[in-house]
């Protein structure tokens, strides 16, 4: 019997390496491990000045991943105290997880997009007004029932309880508080550059990637990633987050040949942005097809999981495969192909005649 050939891990599973990279004059990249399905590693890059250094997404909110930043500091041969700004490109925990320690011992900054929200933080209002407050699901936690009546995910008690905790007691959340908060566009200066904000919405609703014009470079967080694409949930507090994304990678697709180096926050860095992005919407047009054609193949209304198993492997099938799956579904509804009923507590769609 022959054994299936071993899957070749993409660039973003590998483990983080030890090695720090020059990526551009002044700009280095170092690894951070990481323990999320699909992901090996996430990338803080270190960008110096005359001020000291700005650090862009330092990991896990862990103590394990917080010696690993002090580390690669050391490494580097910066002082913690030169340390003045984090810079988080979203509000998911491999990203934010570092700024809070970072701010409490050298007192930096925290930049992020103004709409920055850790969707578990009852200390900040509801982000609910990105385009339809009616649909946001408000401070709903991920293991609860998602709006189509499907099972929640399947998240270890252990974390659950700890943010249960947290959200009764929000000193203990170690959260980053942000300090500056860009707006779409604002332009923004350090490490010796000027930098335009850039809002790309989708990925999460808070997605800040940051354009430096003069020199070419791009810092594009999950947005835009070299092998993979990143997970776009039906949860997020949007009518259609998948028209959000679609229309953000046009938004960074325009930059064009601008864009030299690509600077994601997972596997190496890039050159033909506008290329990646272009891939990646193709990939969700496709998945739109595909959910058109098990329609008419299946000919009843068909639930949100069933239809996950048209898009997802069974190994990747779950609550965040129903929440990608939901939103492409909602995308072709409020395309007006796609009808949607109420069932027994669940959704259910029917393509159009
Ligand atoms: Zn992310």
């Amino acid at each position: 019997m022959t054994q299936p050939a071993p899957r070749i891990p993409k660039q973003e599973q590998l483990p983080a390496s030890d090695d720090i990279l020059e990526i551009a004059p002044g700009v280095l990249r170092a690894q951070l491990p990481i323990s999320i399905p699909g992901l090996g590693h996430v990338n803080m890059y270190v960008l110096e000045d005359e001020r000291g250094v700005t650090l862009v997404d330092p990991g896990l909110p862990e103590k394990a991943s917080y010696a690993v930043v002090k580390k690669r500091l050391v490494q580097m041969g910066v002082p913690l105290k030169r340390v003045h700004s984090v810079i988080v490109t979203h509000s998911h925990p491999d990203h934010f997880g570092g700024a809070h320690w970072l701010q409490s011992e050298t007192g930096c900054d925290i930049i992020t997009h103004e709409k920055f929200r850790v969707f578990w933080d009852p200390t900040e209002p509801p982000d609910v007004d990105i385009d339809d407050p009616d649909n946001a699901p408000k401070h709903r936690m991920p293991w609860e029932p998602p709006p189509w009546g499907g099972p929640g995910m399947d998240i270890p008690f252990k974390r659950r309880a700890r943010i249960a905790v947290t959200r009764r007691i929000p000193k203990l959340m170690r959260l980053p508080r942000p300090t500056i908060r860009l707006a779409d566009a604002e332009h923004f200066r350090f490490a010796r550059r000027d930098w335009v904000a850039v809002h790309t919405p989708g990925h999460t609703a808070d997605h800040l990637c940051l354009f430096d014009a003069e020199h070419g470079l791009m810092i594009c967080g999950d947005h835009v990633l070299p092998t993979i694409t990143p997970h776009i949930s039906g949860m997020m507090p949007a009518k259609d987050p998948l028209n959000l994304f679609f229309e953000s990678l046009d938004k960074v697709a325009a930059f064009g040949p601008q864009v030299k180096i690509a600077l994601p926050a997972h596997g190496d860095i890039f050159t033909d942005l506008a290329g990646r992005a272009n891939d990646i919407k193709e990939h969700h047009v496709g998945r739109l097809q595909r959910l058109r054609d098990a329609c008419i193949d299946i000919d009843r209304p068909t639930t949100v999981m069933e239809m996950s198993t048209y898009l997802f492997s069974p190994r990747s099938q779950g609550g965040m495969a129903d929440s990608e799956t939901y939103a492409h579904l909602e995308h072709l509804r409020l395309a007006g192909e796609m009808d949607r009923h109420d069932i027994d507590g669940r959704y259910q769609y029917t393509l159009k005649s």
